[in-house]
């Protein structure tokens, strides 16, 4: 069976389940019609209704919001090892935005004026900090984080995840407080995987699309708190505005949500690699090297490489912060092992200390343990 098939039968089994529940109850199902008293006396779930305490304490915080680019980098510091070029620019991007959102809040009149947002391209290989250093981000800041790869979605939604699934993620990681999931994060790894083959002049249409709908979100667009597909909450949505207690709220805007996207981009790393060579043919240049890292050449990525990989050239403009990440060198992984607040040596011991055991590991046996994770090319993941 299709996961298409698969879905419209559960659906199915679904609505037989809930016509029979309604009925058991004694429910009629009509619009405006009477009985809807006996569900709507009870608590509901309305989404996107938030409790105004907390509401006024994110508004609030967001308003303080004062930290400087080189505070954030301290902070970062602590957590993420290497990677200077990286949490430079994120820091200076993360207070750019956030310095934004504040004077928004601040003063809504600003809203009407045209903003470029801050949204943050990320190339480098896998295991060496890039979801970790936005975790990092998002705790210090206090908003709401999430995590998709876009190989999840479709372009209508239909086989796979639509792109608006993953707002609502960030609404329902906020507990359905929208006011909170505004001014979220919202990260998409292996985004190199949605780049169009743009060969012969024939277009991936399905990967075109994926951006296309991505843009939307980044640029701002209002996104249905309830997915079409996710009947529950139609009905329940329905059921609240039959209570009598007024309309929940449907939609949230995108506006203020900071869009971050990453990926290997190995082959990007061979086509900058090519145009530099084609570039610099009779001088004597560095690409000559023994040891070519591809972050050596993803670091001089421009929007034109960006185009011919198969990006949309208004998607690429969406994404005006770019960094790449480097690999990590064993000196790095020691270095993360030892010194990286959170480190695995770190859990260790506090594991041990629970059983009343003092772990300890000499300094060659650290050593050892990063050599050998150097080899799996796993990042600090090995
Ligand atoms: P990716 O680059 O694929 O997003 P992650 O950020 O998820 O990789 O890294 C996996 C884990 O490895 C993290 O949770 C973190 O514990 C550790 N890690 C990776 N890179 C670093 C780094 N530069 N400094 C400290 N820890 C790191």
């Amino acid at each position: 069976m299709s996961d298409k098939e698969k879905r419209t039968h559960e659906d199915d089994d679904f609505q037989r389940q809930l016509r029979d529940m309604m009925k058991n109850a004694n429910v009629k199902f009509m619009f405006g019609g009477p009985g809807m008293g006996a569900t709507a006396e009870e608590p509901e779930e309305k989404p996107g209704e938030t409790a105004p305490d907390h509401t006024m304490e994110i508004l609030e915080s967001i308003r303080k919001f004062n930290l400087k680019p080189r505070e954030i980098r301290d902070y970062l510091d602590r957590f993420v090892i290497s990677q200077d070029d990286a949490k430079k620019v994120l820091s200076v991007a993360i207070c750019d935005h956030y310095n934004h959102v504040r004077q928004c809040v601040d003063h809504p009149e600003l809203q009407e004026k045209d903003y470029a947002k801050q949204n943050v391209l990320m190339l480098g290989p896998t295991g060496v900090g890039k979801t970790y250093l936005v975790r990092c981000l998002a705790r210090l800041i206090g908003v709401p984080f999430v995590k998709a790869d876009a190989t999840k979605f479709s372009e209508t939604g239909y086989v796979g995840y639509d792109v608006e699934d993953i707002v609502r993620d960030l609404v329902r990681l906020a507990d359905g407080n929208t006011e909170l999931a505004r001014y979220g994060i919202i990260y998409i790894d292996e985004i190199d995987k949605i780049a169009g083959k743009n060969t012969q002049g024939i277009k991936d249409v399905s990967g075109r699309g994926v951006q296309v709908n991505l843009l939307k979100l980044m640029e701002e667009t209002e996104v249905n708190l309830v997915s079409q597909t996710d009947i529950l909450g139609q009905i329940q949505a329905v059921m609240a505005m039959q209570s009598g207690r007024g309309a929940p709220q449907r939609t949230i805007n995108t506006r203020h949500m900071l869009f971050i996207v990453s990926g290997a981009f190995d082959k990007l790393a061979e086509q900058i690699k090519q145009r530099l060579g084609r570039q610099q043919i009779g001088f004597d240049t560095s690409l000559h090297r023994e040891t070519e890292d591809t972050s050596d050449f993803l670091r001089q990525v421009q929007s034109a490489d960006l185009m011919q990989y198969g990006f949309e050239p208004e998607f690429v403009g969406r994404l005006p912060v770019r960094v790449a990440f480097n690999h990590l060198t064993s000196e790095d992984l020691e270095n993360i092992l030892l010194n990286a607040e959170d480190s695995i040596l770190q859990q260790y011991r506090q594991d041990f200390e629970g059983y009343g055991i003092r772990f300890n590991i000499p300094s060659e046996g650290v050593s050892e343990v990063a050599r050998e994770a150097a080899t799996e090319e796993t990042g600090a993941r090995g």
